[in-house]
């Protein structure tokens, strides 16, 4: 195992790792920006590295600067979190150039599922269903695309291979839009991720949002921790993350995740892993891989009892998967709030003191937050500050404790999603289970209605 790790991330997630580490007897090095230097983790690591200043780009996506950090600390692994470097298959690389473990996929990994074509047939070879769609790249020629259409049916909805978070994607309805949408979806493609190559999907309409979690190790083996429902999304950004999925067969999962578990055999895939899929009319349909921890890993975690931040790390060195599928028991409903510093009405962030913060607790509880009483958040970075997880022997019970959670949870000094949150836990759709990806949209659309008028 090894015996220090630098954890190249900030926020909650760097705390997560900390404690994985802290609990593998592993030591820790925190490296931050100078507007994160009095971060919680920062404090709790044995050692700590200010790597630049504020602006992302000069601190936590600066990669000679944390490899430097790692060499003069003396760090063997380094671990990417989320978001930042953790899909850069450039950085991977050169972490282990450098003679350190990238604790994640192989960097050739990362960059076969980091393009959505060559990702999309990788899937497609290793008997992953994807959605309906040209067979890789669109062509240049307007009578090709037009035909491809026609075939996929349409509304079709032409994505950048390069695309990433929610960006680079444009639906077309008619024939009429189509040779301009490809053409601007090209260029725009082009000018954000310097890949102009497209590819087109069928849209579907009113799907969910269902992902398969897996796990897999340098010896061959690999297994899927079942799914999670991240539908409840705002401008594709996951709100409530759950697991499992309402009202989904389990022999259909079952399926579904022997095919991403084979899937990994197939590609040799390190580490831990996530398969999304929209889900709808009873058929799961591939759409990208997320090679990194997610956000929503702890709703796996609770219902599986597996420490995923410590998988990854005991995989990176070179340890055998210490369980197989037959062994993974899935017990009881999670539920996971993402607190955001924002306001919970018209979502603009809200960055500042928080002057008192109190975190609920009790039976089935999980706070996973770096923040505390006086912490100040800064303005440069992501707005969500914590995550509240509540699980329950059922999701009723799950999302009757989440209620108590967030009626006990005090933060003042800025404003959050906490509000939203208890809105959206009395909500009945939501009650009932199995929203489409389209709902909370539509549902804070409603609200602003009845506002005006
Ligand atoms: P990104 O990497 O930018 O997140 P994804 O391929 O994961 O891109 O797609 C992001 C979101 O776009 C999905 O969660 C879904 O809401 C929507 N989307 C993508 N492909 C389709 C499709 N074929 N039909 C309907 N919606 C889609």
């Amino acid at each position: 195992m090894f015996e220090k790790i630098l954890i190249a991330n900030r926020g909650e997630i760097a705390l997560r790792v900390l404690r994985a580490c802290r609990e593998l007897g592993i030591r820790t090095v925190a490296v931050h920006s100078v507007a994160d230097t009095e971060a919680k983790y920062v404090k709790l690591a044995d050692e700590s590295v200010c790597i630049g200043p504020a602006a992302s780009a000069q601190s936590y996506l600066n990669v000679p600067a944390i490899i430097s950090a790692a060499e003069v600390t003396d760090a063997e692994a380094i671990h990417p979190g989320y978001g930042f470097l953790s899909e850069n298959a450039d950085f991977a690389e050169r972490v282990e150039q450098s003679g350190f473990a990238f604790i994640g996929p192989r960097a050739e990994t990362i960059r076969l599922m980091g393009d959505k074509v060559s990702a999309k047939d990788a899937m497609k070879a290793a008997g992953v269903p994807c959605v309906p769609g040209s067979d890789g790249a669109l062509p240049d020629d307007p009578k090709e695309i037009v035909k491809i259409a026609r075939a996929v049916g349409y509304p079709v909805i032409i994505k950048a291979a390069g695309g990433g978070g929610g960006r680079g994607m444009r639906v077309v309805h008619t024939e009429a839009a189509l040779l301009n949408a490809v053409q601007t979806t090209r260029a725009e493609a082009q000018a954000a991720f310097g890949n102009p190559v497209v590819y087109m999907e069928k849209f579907l309409e009113n799907p969910r949002h269902v992902e398969i979690q897996v796990l897999a190790d340098e010896h061959g083996n690999a297994v899927y921790l079942g799914e999670r429902d991240c539908s409840m999304q705002r401008r594709h950004q996951k709100v409530i993350e759950e697991a499992p999925a309402p009202g989904i067969d389990r022999k259909a999962i079952a399926k579904v995740g022997e095919r991403c578990a084979e899937a990994c055999r197939k590609i040799g895939y390190r580490g831990a892993g996530t398969f999304e899929f929209l889900y709808e009319k009873g058929e799961f349909f591939f759409i990208e891989m997320n090679t990194r921890v997610q956000v929503e890993h702890p709703v796996t975690e609770l219902i599986t009892g597996i420490d995923i931040v410590q998988a990854q790390i005991r995989i990176a060195a070179n340890e055998k998967l210490w369980f197989g599928q037959k062994d993974i028991v899935f017990r009881g409903h999670a539920v996971e709030c993402r607190i955001n510093a924002e306001d919970p009405f018209k979502f603009t962030p809200c960055p500042g003191k928080i002057t008192n913060w109190h975190t609920p607790g009790g039976p089935g509880i999980r706070v996973d937050s770096h923040v505390y009483n006086g912490y100040t958040i800064p303005q440069h970075y992501d707005s969500m500050i914590g995550k509240l997880i509540a699980y329950g022997d059922t999701r009723e019970q799950a999302i009757r404790r989440m209620r108590i959670a967030l009626s006990e949870m005090v933060v003042e000094g800025i404003k959050t999603n906490v509000p939203l949150h208890q809105e959206l836990m009395l909500d009945a759709r939501f009650i009932e289970g199995g929203t489409s990806i389209h709902y909370l949209e539509h549902k804070l659309a409603d609200r602003n209605e009845v506002k005006k008028s």
